[in-house]
C-alpha cells in the first residue's frame, strides 16, 4: 500500500492554508501594496534592449557583483556591511528561519504584522511567538520585551513601517527591543520609500541587527528582489543556505539598469506619497470611515460591515484587502494601496456607493 499525504507530509504543513492571492482580472487593483506606474518609456526601451541580449543560456553569476554595487549606492549600505540577495524578501525571510531551526528554536513577531514571518517559521518546523501589538497598533514595548525573556527567541522579524497597519513604531520602543533580543533581529524595511524614517544607521550599534529591503514596493514587484544588510559574520552564514542561482539573469540586468536610473522611481514614490495624503483625507471625509496614519503605499481604514463595504467595492470592479477577521484587533478593517489619482478616486467614489448603500 501506498502512503497518502496524510502519512508523508508534516501535520502542521496540511494544517495550512496556501497563500491566497485574488483574482483581479479588468480590477482597478489595489490589493497588493504594487507601484501603479510603469517605467519610463526611455528606461523600459533600454530594459527590452538588455533583455534581448541577455545570455539567458548561462547560468547566472551567483554573487552578483554588479547588481550588488549598485544595490550599495542606491540604499545607502554603511561601509563594513554586507548584503545578501534573495527573489524576494520572502525567499531571504525563509533563509533565514532555514538558518536558526535548530530543535525548538522560536521566531518571535508582533500581530498584526506580515503574515509571511509566521509561515516561514512553519515552514522551517520553527515555533512561533506573536506578540499582540496595542490597539493603535502601537509596540506594547513590555509584553514584547517579557516575550522575549521568555521565549529566548533566535530570530525577531520587525516590520518598520508595519504591513498591515502601516504605522511606523516608535524607535525608542523598537531601540529597546532590539538591544534586549539576545538573537537576531530583522528590521523590515520593505516600505521604506515612503517612510519618514528608516532603522538602517542602527546596524553600526547593534551587533545582532538585519535590515531588510526589498526592490517590490518601488515598482520591480515581478522582478523579485530583497536584500539583508548587515555584518559579515551574519551573511557569511546566510549565504551557505541560499541557493546559488536565486536571482537569475534577467533580474540581475533589469534590477541594475533600473538602479542606475533610481530617480525614476524615487520619483514615482513622492508621487505615491503626496496622493497618499490625499487619499486619507478622502478617506477622513467618507461617512462612517476610521482611517489610521500610514508611513508605507497603502492605507489601513476601518469601516462598519467591512466585509459587506469589501464585497460592494468588488461588485465595483475595485480591489482591496479584507482583513476582517484575519486579526482580533483588525475587526472591520480593509487596506488599500495607494493608486494612481484616477484609481483613487474610482475607489472612493465607488467606496461612497457602497457604504452609502447604493446598489452598482
Ligand atoms: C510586501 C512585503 C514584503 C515584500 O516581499 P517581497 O518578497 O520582497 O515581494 C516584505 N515584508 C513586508 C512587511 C511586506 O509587506
Amino acid at each position: 500500500m501506498s502512503k497518502t499525504p496524510k502519512d508523508i507530509i508534516r501535520d502542521e504543513i496540511r494544517a495550512l492554508a496556501a497563500y491566497h492571492v485574488q483574482d483581479a482580472t479588468g480590477m482597478v487593483k489595489l490589493d497588493a501594496m504594487e507601484n501603479p506606474y510603469p517605467l519610463p518609456p526611455a528606461l523600459a526601451a533600454e530594459v527590452a534592449a538588455l533583455v534581448a541580449s541577455a545570455p539567458v543560456n548561462r547560468y547566472p553569476d551567483p554573487r552578483s557583483p554588479a547588481l550588488k554595487a549598485r544595490l550599495r549606492e542606491a540604499m545607502q549600505i554603511p561601509a563594513g556591511m554586507d548584503i545578501v540577495l534573495g527573489n524576494g524578501s520572502d525567499e531571504l525571510i525563509q533563509m533565514l528561519a532555514l538558518a536558526v531551526a535548530k530543535p525548538g528554536a522560536t521566531i518571535l513577531g508582533v500581530e498584526p504584522s506580515f503574515v509571511m514571518f509566521r509561515m516561514i517559521a512553519t515552514f522551517c518546523g520553527l515555533r512561533y511567538t506573536g506578540v499582540p501589538l496595542k490597539p493603535d497598533f502601537s509596540l506594547d514595548t513590555e509584553a514584547v520585551l517579557a516575550a522575549i525573556a521568555k521565549e529566548q527567541p533566535a530570530l525577531t522579524f520587525l516590520a518598520y513601517p508595519n504591513n498591515p497597519t502601516g504605522n511606523l513604531f516608535d524607535a525608542a520602543a523598537l531601540e529597546r527591543i532590539v538591544a534586549a533580543a539576545p538573537g537576531l533581529v530583522v528590521v523590515d524595511e520593505a516600505y521604506t520609500a515612503f517612510a519618514s524614517r528608516s532603522f538602517l544607521p542602527q546596524l553600526a550599534v547593534h551587533p545582532h541587527l538585519l535590515i531588510m529591503r526589498t526592490l517590490s514596493k518601488l515598482g520591480l514587484a515581478g522582478l523579485r528582489l530583497g536584500l539583508l544588510a548587515g555584518r559579515p559574520e551574519w551573511t557569511r552564514e546566510l549565504e551557505k543556505v541560499r541557493l546559488p542561482y536565486n536571482v537569475n539573469v534577467l533580474t540581475q540586468l533589469v534590477a541594475e539598469k533600473v538602479l542606475s536610473n533610481a530617480a525614476a522611481l524615487t520619483a514615482q514614490a513622492q508621487t505615491i506619497v503626496a496622493e497618499r495624503a490625499r487619499l486619507a483625507a478622502s478617506l477622513a471625509e467618507t461617512q462612517g470611515v476610521s482611517v489610521y496614519p500610514s508611513d508605507a503605499n497603502f492605507i489601513l481604514f476601518r469601516v462598519p460591515r467591512a466585509k459587506q463595504v469589501f464585497e460592494a467595492l468588488k461588485a465595483r470592479r475595485v480591489l482591496v484587502k479584507n482583513l476582517d477577521g484575519s486579526h482580533p484587533l483588525l475587526a472591520d478593517c480593509l487596506r488599500v494601496t495607494v493608486g494612481t489619482p484616477q484609481e483613487n478616486e474610482a475607489f472612493i467614489g465607488a467606496l461612497r456607493q457602497a457604504t452609502s448603500g447604493t446598489p452598482p
